[in-house]
């Protein structure tokens, strides 16, 4: 299932609304469909909860349910059939017949509630959401630029910002960071999507701090390795220069166990020594090597 359809059956599940509001939500459903007139009133989408809304909200203010159609693609459209009750929907939300352009009719909302009951029809008829384990990308894609101006200004007045861009003939109110779809999805009351949301970006920088680890972990890896060569050619240089056999006991012990174990750590390498020593102990003394090599030049 598709993270949008997630979002709208958890919007959809919620039943207990007051009334204002659910008038609000199908004004949202019904403004943001793909027509809203008295010549074509219909919503298509891709989710059936959202059909099966559209219908049921039409259906109380007309008397009937129009008939929901599935296409071959999966889309489900919901049509008002008959002029007279599309000129009833118009009449119950304060439409006149000749407007022209579609806006909001703030007198359709009874209080502040009804704002977001508002956007949540909206989001319904018209909105999609990415996944957010894949991006952060929450789009109205709106079909006039008077409505979508008008939504920009509600969400405003409920402290959301979002920007808007036209795109392929439709005004798309958009939102791109995680917080700002954290809001949103509250606003909606889909606050099973929105902790969803938050869980992802909790793993995903878990995942960060562990690269960022793992990263440093073989810096240091590659760093002992280096480490290792340099003893190695300093060794050699004291062996080839009569130098090595006059080193103190302990430095030479320390030598050739380095040369036989190339690999090693400090660490085991002082647990190897007949008298075994720190990982700092064995790293002076391997210093102690390196510098006297150096001397020889
Ligand atoms: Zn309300």
């Amino acid at each position: 299932m598709s993270f949008t359809s997630k979002v709208k059956d958890e919007i959809c599940s919620a039943t207990d609304m007051p009334a204002c509001c659910y008038h609000a939500m199908t004004y949202g459903l019904l403004l943001c469909g793909r027509s809203f007139n008295s010549t074509s009133m219909m919503l298509v989408t891709e989710h059936e909860g959202t059909a099966a809304a559209y219908s049921k909200a039409v259906g109380k203010i007309t008397g009937a349910a129009p008939a929901i159609k599935c296409s071959d693609s999966g889309k489900y459209s919901v049509s008002v059939a008959k002029k007279a009750d599309r000129l009833k929907v118009l009449d119950f939300y304060g439409v006149s017949e000749k407007m022209v352009g579609v806006r909001i009719n703030r007198s359709n909302f009874a209080d502040e509630c009804c704002y977001s009951a508002f956007i949540r029809g909206a989001f319904l008829a018209c909105a999609t959401m990415a996944d957010p384990a894949k991006s952060y990308q929450l789009d109205f894609i709106v079909p006039y630029l008077h409505l979508s101006d008008d939504m920009l200004k509600l969400m405003q007045e409920l402290e959301i910002t979002a920007k808007m861009v036209r795109r392929k003939g439709s005004y798309v109110i958009y939102f791109k960071s995680s917080e700002a779809i954290e809001d949103m999805l509250m606003l909606l009351g889909a606050q099973n999507a929105a902790l969803e949301i938050m869980q992802v970006k909790i793993e995903k920088d878990m995942r960060n701090k562990i690269n960022r680890k793992v990263n440093f972990e073989t810096a240091n890896i590659d760093r002992s390795i280096d480490a290792a060569q340099s003893q190695l050619a300093a060794i050699r240089k004291l062996r080839s220069s009569g130098k090595f056999d006059s080193l103190s006991q302990d430095l030479r012990e320390l030598a050739q166990l380095r040369e036989q174990y190339p690999e090693n750590s400090l660490k085991e390498l002082g647990n190897m020594l007949s008298v075994s020593l720190s990982r700092s102990g064995v790293y002076h003394r391997l210093n102690k090597i390196v510098s006297l090599a150096e001397a020889e030049e």
